[in-house]
């Protein structure tokens, strides 16, 4: 795994998590499988399809004279558009101030680092970590994991539950295990 050990060691992780969790429940989606579509429609945020000049681009949010827009790669399958959405989102929660900006993400997986261009050296990386870790929490939230995990909900399954693949399904088990 090439994750960002230095920058994800900045992170704290209980933070972050009741961070979503606290969104979540505010907005009545603390439900499997979390609606991204729902959650950024109440934070009155479009989602749109687009197709990129850059063809490695896989997601960017803008926001512009007060409109804030994610744009997703259109023809990227539909869990990758899901983690896209979720990691937009966290630009939006954790970094987006009062003025007009843009995040543009190529690659996005759970695995390693988005290769981004929010910024350079150290505080580019965290800001990508963070909007990685924020993203696996919303889309698979701690506490639901744990719920399910408690249920003896064979993985393949929580995998559907949840929306989102199986590998990354693995991963997030696998994480809230280990710590
Ligand atoms: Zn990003």
């Amino acid at each position: 795994m090439s994750e960002n050990t230095a920058a994800l060691a900045g992170i704290d992780r209980n933070e972050m998590e009741s961070h979503v969790k606290n969104l979540l429940v505010e907005n009545k989606l603390f439900v499997w499988p979390v609606d991204l579509i729902n959650l950024a429609t109440i934070f009155g945020i479009r989602i749109v399809n687009a197709t990129f000049k850059d063809g490695g681009t896989s997601g960017l949010i803008n926001k512009s004279a007060g409109r804030v827009t994610i744009f997703v790669k259109e023809n990227s399958d539909p869990f990758s558009k899901r983690l896209t959405i979720a990691h937009q989102l966290a630009h939006f929660f954790l970094h987006m101030k009062e003025e007009d900006c843009t995040y543009e993400d190529q690659r996005i997986d759970m695995f390693h680092q988005a290769e981004a261009r929010n910024g350079i050296g150290e505080s580019g990386d965290r800001i990508e970590a963070e909007a990685n870790y924020f993203a696996t929490a919303l889309l698979m939230p701690r506490d639901l994991v744990a719920a399910a995990l408690k249920k003896n909900i064979p993985l393949y399954e929580m995998a559907r539950d949840f929306n989102v693949s199986e590998g990354a399904m693995a991963y997030r088990v696998s994480a809230l295990i280990g710590t």
